[in-house]
């Protein structure tokens, strides 16, 4: 006999734990999974500044706040990865490690995961010179040299942290225009440590002596190749749905999750919410407006 529960919640990000907050204050019976880390994306993210009425918050502290304000009524938090959700009517849980739970509805909060590198060798150096994670590697490119890839809201606010720490920043983009909001874009080229080298790409990466000393880049216009010498590059190119585990019928054609304005999905009793869903503004406030709508959405259904 599976555990059972109200409501299963997929994901300890920012939606999954508002979610988990608004449930449990409705006396309903929360399962949250967490896959890795709680908090998700926020706990890797160096300073918070636009979500109202906190005026700056580094994001792991934020993270922590959420984790232990979504259990504070009652919710269950453990960690595990979904493989399977099942089940008409009530619904099973099914986790990697064999454990499985019942519930009568889901709320998917499984956010997004970062894009790697697709070089030669990428893989291979991930952790000795590549780092997805400003927060958590800055400190060992103290009074180095930089590269960071890409022009979006991740990119810039992580070369604004690092740039406090390394000799030099340069951030490349592949177009000659950002993808980030203009007053990020405005304190990165006020930034003397920072460089901007726009339309490259990433070709290859320069190794001696089983380490990283530079990146060569491409002009997208000519094909020359130049070298940037640094210790360590940041690849911020975009992130993808994690999604993998649920029925394609709900998702997108990029594997973004359909969801309906109260939260619902076409799968009766599967919602969805946060960075995982199809929609415009992926921000800490708007995954906490999506898992507020889809808990309340759930509370009205099984009332
Ligand atoms: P993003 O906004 O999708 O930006 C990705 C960047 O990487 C773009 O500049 C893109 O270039 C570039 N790129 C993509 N593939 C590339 C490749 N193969 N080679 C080189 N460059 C490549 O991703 P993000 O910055 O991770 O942000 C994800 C979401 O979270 C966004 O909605 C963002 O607004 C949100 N977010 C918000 C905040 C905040 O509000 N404080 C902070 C972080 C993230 P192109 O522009 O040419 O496509």
């Amino acid at each position: 006999m599976n555990e059972k529960y109200d409501v299963i919640i997929i994901g300890a990000g920012p939606a999954g734990l508002t979610a988990a907050i608004y449930a449990s204050r409705a006396n309903l019976e929360v399962l949250i999974i967490e896959a890795a880390v709680n908090g998700g994306k926020l706990s890797k993210t160096y300073e918070i500044e636009n979500y109202p009425g906190i005026e700056s918050i580094s994001g792991l502290e934020l993270a922590n706040q959420l984790t232990a304000h979504g259990q504070k009524f009652g919710a269950k938090l453990i960690s595990g990865e979904v493989t399977h959700v099942t089940g008409e009517g009530l619904k099973t849980v099914a986790l990697a490690d064999g454990r499985a739970f019942d519930c009568k509805a889901v709320i998917v909060a499984t956010g997004t995961r970062e894009r790697t590198l697709d070089l030669p060798h990428a893989d291979e150096f991930t952790g000795r010179g590549i780092s997805y994670c400003a927060v958590c590697d800055g400190f060992f490119y103290r009074n180095k040299e930089i590269v960071i890839i890409g022009g979006g809201n991740s990119a810039l606010e992580e070369a604004l942290y690092l740039a406090s720490l390394a000799a030099k920043v340069t951030i490349v983009i592949r177009r000659d225009v950002f993808r980030a909001d203009a007053l990020v874009v405005d304190k990165v080229k006020a930034n003397e440590k920072i460089e901007i080298i726009t339309k490259h790409v990433p070709a290859s990466l320069q190794i001696e002596d089983d380490r990283i000393t530079g990146l060569n880049i491409r002009n997208v216009d000519t094909d020359e190749i130049q070298t940037i010498p640094c210790k360590g590059i940041f690849p911020y190119i975009g992130a993808d749905p994690c999604t993998e585990f649920l029925d394609p019928s709900i998702l997108d054609e990029k594997g973004y999750i359909i969801a309906k304005e109260d939260m619902s999905t076409s799968i009766e009793g599967i919602y969805a919410a946060g960075d995982c869903i199809r929609k415009d503004l992926r921000q800490v406030v708007t995954a906490c407006n999506d898992g507020a709508i889809a808990a309340n959405s759930i509370i009205k259904h099984l009332k």
